[in-house]
């Protein structure tokens, strides 16, 4: 499946997620109440940020053994994910899933989530065995065989 994912609204944890949610607010809050809930929203955000950058650190990190700096992930509030780049491999949690993000395998294009990695089988398999292609680019299917 591919998703365009980290467009505008992608954003870098720390220090500009609060400048990512100043641009994507239309108006200025003119009463008390609102910006009250809006501090709540921010404070919501973050926390939120917080907790994803830290568990895509730690399961890449106890999947690879290497250490994944905060900052060199990218949250998006918006879709619900962390990105984090290791040695060119583009790890991905959404939610719970943890996945690679590939591009097409034909073309070199896009971007394609595997299937969840719960473990070192699936990370070796997402690395080295699984391949996404977009419709057009699919191979096609082997002449048949009539040798036989
Ligand atoms: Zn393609």
């Amino acid at each position: 499946m591919y998703t365009q994912l980290f467009r505008s609204d992608e954003m870098k944890y720390p220090p500009t997620i609060n400048a990512g949610l100043d641009a994507a607010w239309h108006s200025t809050p003119t009463h008390a109440w609102q910006s009250e809930v809006i501090a709540h929203y921010v404070d919501a955000v973050d926390e939120f940020a917080l907790r994803l950058c830290r568990s895509l650190a730690e399961r890449v990190g106890s999947l690879t053994g290497r250490t994944i700096s905060q900052r060199d992930i990218t949250v998006n509030f918006a879709a619900r994910c962390a990105r984090a780049t290791l040695d060119s491999v583009v790890f991905q949690l959404r939610g719970h899933d943890l996945s690679i993000v590939r591009p097409c395998a034909h073309c070199g294009t896009g971007q394609f989530e595997t299937p969840p990695i719960t473990d070192r089988v699936d990370l070796g398999y997402a690395l080295a065995g699984w391949q996404a292609y977009h419709p057009e680019c699919e191979p096609a299917d082997p002449p048949e065989d009539t040798s036989w």
